[in-house]
């Protein structure tokens, strides 16, 4: 977080919220302007400038920088010399040598500073950083130094890899990273694939997070567990925004190594990995936070946000419904964080996953959901659904619909799901606590 020196009185906020990499902060005290002195200096050298910039810069794109001169800045020219400086990053190695000096005359108060972050700049082990200074700022014909402060005289940058492009038309980027070699490069391929397809639902930029470009980053692995069925693994988000949105801006995904490996030779790996990734961005997990819910833990547990509700009235025809039933099976985890697998069947987000084959579309009931937590969404991006809609491929393979409810499990049988759906559950309460917390003590400023 930027900190301003106590000594120093400001009046309106500085800084965005996303700047939070400051380094140096330069306490200068303000020389009272002297009533009475032949000597005494006009008044319009006094001057506050600012630095703010990103903490990260995805390689191969430039950091922008942003100078502005917060006092008015009345006739005179003011002038700042610039330059980056290697920390653990080298010029011309990881980013451009860049310096010079920026001019302000006498009506312009904003300028930026471009600095590039090299593509080619290598993995190294100690933080690829580079800082941007500010120094000899001037005021006036004859440019003597300001007499005033510069706020922020320094930002510290860190290049990382770029966040994967989303689709497009969105702005919503989803970083998967994967901290180990346990999942192939073909597995990976397949959570890179799903994470795309999110951003074609969710395609709106969220508050920017100190440390990261992406609007959200999911840690996915996949341990040796138990083999083939019994614990599959867990998911879900693991850090919050601390702005109104509360959304999350970091998640995990961990499945038995066993586990994926049958879901991936049985072609059903994406629609697990879509569910769970549904999870992590929220879905389920934020509803009792959010008060998105009604009679959990009852006999007919309601969603009741406005968007899913107002779409699960037109697939339902049932225009005076007060909300969207829920699972009120399977325990902890599968319960009230589902839609209901007795109504809507092959939806994705139902708490039981289909056989091979069979297609998990993703409503526009779902994407409303997804609304009511507070992303911007695009309903175009729904894939065809009915109320009941049973499986599109050839009967004599396959049920065309779950016999009963968790009937429909025969990938992530009903065994294994469940146990997904337990560590699920104590991610939830883990996530109420987090949201009780930050809602107790609400920050000044969010970094996230
Ligand atoms: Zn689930």
């Amino acid at each position: 977080m930027s900190a301003v020196p106590g000594s120093l009185s400001e009046g309106p906020t500085l800084f965005p919220a996303s700047v939070c990499s400051v380094t140096a902060i330069e306490p200068v005290a303000i020389a009272a302007p002297r009533a009475v002195a032949i000597s005494a200096r006009p008044v319009s050298t006094l001057q506050t400038i600012s630095l703010v910039g990103p903490d990260v810069v995805g390689k191969g794109t430039d950091a922008i920088y942003t100078v502005r001169l917060l006092t008015a800045p009345g006739e005179k020219t003011v002038t700042v010399a610039y330059t980056t400086r290697n920390i653990g990053a080298r010029a011309g190695v990881n980013y451009t040598q860049t310096s010079g000096t920026l001019t302000f005359t006498a009506d312009e108060t904003v300028k930026t500073i471009r600095v590039p972050a090299l593509a080619s700049s290598p993995e190294q082990l100690k933080p690829a950083t580079f800082a941007v200074d500010l120094s000899q700022a001037k005021v006036g014909k004859t440019l003597v130094p300001i007499n005033g402060k510069i706020l922020n005289k320094s930002i510290v940058t860190r290049i990382i890899p770029p966040a994967p492009a989303p689709a497009p038309g969105s702005d919503f980027q989803i970083v998967v990273k994967f901290p180990d070699s346990s999942l192939t490069t073909d597995q990976r391929q397949v959570f890179a694939d799903a994470a795309f397809r999110w951003t074609e639902i969710i395609v709106g930029k969220l508050a920017p997070v100190a440390g990261q470009l992406a609007d959200i980053e999911i840690l996915a692995s996949a341990p040796p567990i138990d083999g083939d069925g019994g614990i599959l693994g867990q998911a879900g988000p693991t850090d919050f925004r601390t702005d109104a949105s509360r959304l999350p801006f970091k998640g995990m995904m961990e499945f038995d190594s066993a586990d994926v490996d049958t879901m991936f030779n049985a072609g059903t790996l994406k629609n697990v990995i879509l569910h769970e990734m549904g999870h992590v961005l929220g879905f389920g997990t934020l509803w009792q936070s959010k008060g998105l819910i009604t009679g959990a833990g009852g006999t007919t547990p309601l969603y009741t946000g406005t968007n899913a509700l107002r779409e699960y009235r037109t697939l339902s025809s049932r225009p005076t419904a007060t909300g969207v039933p829920l699972e009120t099976t399977g325990g902890p985890g599968t319960r009230d964080v589902h839609w209901s697998e007795s109504t809507f069947r092959i939806e994705l987000m139902t708490g039981f996953a289909e056989a091979p084959g069979v297609r998990m579309p993703i409503s526009r009931m779902t994407i409303g959901q997804f609304e009511d937590l507070g992303y911007k969404v695009s309903y175009a991006k729904a894939d065809p659904y009915t109320i009941g809609a049973t499986s599109i491929v050839a009967p004599s393979r396959l049920p065309s619909t779950p016999a009963s409810v968790g009937g429909g499990a025969l990938l992530v049988s009903s065994q294994t799901l469940p146990t997904l759906n337990a560590a699920l559950a104590s991610a939830q309460a883990a996530v109420q606590q987090m949201f009780a917390a930050a809602i107790a003590k609400p920050k000044p400023r969010s970094p996230a």
